[in-house]
């Protein structure tokens, strides 16, 4: 039960393109780009309006793809996946695109995000006779898609998309047509862009940058485009509402370079950085930020406090991410392998150490034992973005709460368990101001649960595991 239910918390990158000769090759450069959504399973299913091609494999992009699966990755379209699940759920049989082939017509399906009725869904099918593979989410949409019988593939999607609730972004490939989609609050992020005459759609828009195509614009809340030989049509599948983008893709997952809404994460995070510099100064000689997601806030802190930015500490580019560790202890001993202080730098200093974030304290706990171990006299520990003390239940990992230790003990306990001299978050409201993009004069609707508990939509108790409720 827990393995299935954390199968189904996934931080993905979906990418797709449509009208390009080398489909699958942009694909795979695309994917590149947004290896940092997951590591753990790539995939990419073309098709040449007959046939339907796929790969996929568990592990990263280059472990899964060589050149010769080009050649057999042909036609003009495609979309791709990589994929993030951080227990149980990680097998063959979840690495997307899933493909579900029929008589009538196949389709490949690549999502990101979590839906938070899946469970009241997958009874339901299997009570009608549905027999499900995989524990993924993604095979939910695609049964509700393949039950509407002989329907036109675009009224069974928005018909299946009436069904689902929660976050997700998500791309659908027949022989003859391409859909890209998104829930009716944005939570996750999905944009459109061209190459040439191609149409292409990323979680990211680093992955437009990386093959040379042109952002055009966000795909917009409760939207479906269909793209086919016809050209690029849109609809509402349902009206829109307040888009809530996930504020976590600011603080701590998008890469620095891709625009999310049209406000870059590197400007975001800086902004930040000079935010809690203005809500909680503290006098120090330098300060340093977490490689890679907290460099970006750490120079805002910098600048506003008009302290030194140094390179304190140092990543050890060749080791896993923390969080795919399983335990504790060897999340513990990850973090250890991964960053390094710079004696040279810190030694006799006072540092201010900033991180975007703080989930179950490990991180910031090793980085003080180690600023100190390499001779720093006071590590002031500075987070940009707000306590996470509620779970999120829209596809970002951020554990389960008893896990989470701003659930737990209040912020002068934290401090003390993870031995800094202080410790100071970001408070909500600066991280709201922080995302308020130079078009628009107020912020983005954002989503702000994890911090504060209030979710922008239902959340259906009767699917959450005990260990997510208090
Ligand atoms: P922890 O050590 O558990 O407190 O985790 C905090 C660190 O993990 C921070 O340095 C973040 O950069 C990173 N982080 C924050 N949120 C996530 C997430 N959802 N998945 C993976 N890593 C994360
Ligand atoms: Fe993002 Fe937190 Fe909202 Fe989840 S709960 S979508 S991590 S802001």
């Amino acid at each position: 039960m827990l393995a299935e239910i954390k199968g189904l918390n996934e931080e993905c990158g979906v990418f797709a393109i449509w009208g390009h000769e080398k489909a699958a090759e942009m694909t795979y450069y695309g994917l590149h780009a947004l290896q940092h959504r997951g590591q753990e399973g790539a995939g990419i299913v073309t098709t040449d309006g007959e046939n339907m091609n796929a790969h996929k494999g568990v592990g990263l992009i280059n472990d899964v793809f060589s050149e010769g699966e080009f050649s057999r990755l042909n036609g003009h379209a495609a979309v791709g996946h990589v994929r993030y699940a951080t227990q149980g759920g990680g097998g063959y049989e979840n690495v997307q695109p899933l493909v579900f082939r029929s008589q009538r017509n196949s389709m490949a399906l690549a999502h990101n995000g979590n839906l938070v009725n899946a469970h009241a869904l997958k009874n339901q099918l299997e009570a009608q006779g549905s027999i499900l593979q995989t524990t993924s989410d993604t095979e939910v949409i695609a049964h509700l898609v393949k039950r509407s019988g002989n329907m036109p593939m675009e009224e069974a999607i928005s018909s299946a998309l009436g069904m689902i609730k929660g976050a997700y972004a998500f791309s659908l490939l027949t022989d003859d047509q391409l859909f890209i989609g998104l829930d009716p609050r944005g939570l996750r992020p999905l944009s459109i862009g061209r190459l040439g005459d191609a149409y292409v759609a990323a979680s990211e828009t680093c992955a437009f940058d990386l093959i040379g195509a042109t952002y055009e614009r966000e795909v917009h809340p409760g939207e479906l485009i269909v793209i086919d030989d016809d050209g690029f049509r849109t609809k509402q599948f349902t009206q829109p509402l307040q888009r809530t983008m996930c504020s976590m893709e600011y603080v701590y997952f998008s890469r620095p370079d891709s625009d999310l809404n049209e406000l870059n994460v590197h400007a975001s995070r800086k902004t930040m950085g000079k935010q809690l510099a203005t809500e909680s100064p503290i006098e120090a000689d330098v300060v340093t930020g977490v490689p890679d997601s907290s460099i970006s806030a750490a120079i805002g802190f910098s600048e506003e406090m008009g302290i030194p930015y140094e390179l304190g500490l140092i990543k050890n580019r060749y080791v896993g991410r923390t969080f795919i560790q399983p335990s504790q202890e060897l999340r513990e001993q990850g973090v250890k392998m991964k960053l390094s202080a710079v004696r040279g730098i810190v030694e006799g200093k006072r540092v201010v150490m900033v991180d975007d974030s703080i989930v179950r304290g490990t991180t910031s706990r090793r980085i003080v034992r180690l600023l100190k171990e390499a001779g720093a006299t006071e590590v002031h520990v500075r987070i940009a973005s707000p306590p996470i003390q509620n779970p999120c239940y829209y596809g970002i990992d951020t554990s389960t709460k008893s896990e989470l230790i701003a659930s737990n003990y209040s912020i002068e306990e934290m401090r003390e368990l993870i031995g800094a001299d202080t410790l100071a978050f970001l408070t909500t409201d600066g991280l709201k101001q922080s995302l308020v993009n130079e078009r628009d004069t107020e912020a983005h609707g954002i989503c702000q649960a994890c911090f504060t508990g209030n979710y922008p939509t239902e959340i259906y108790p009767e699917t959450i595991i005990p260990a997510y409720k208090d």
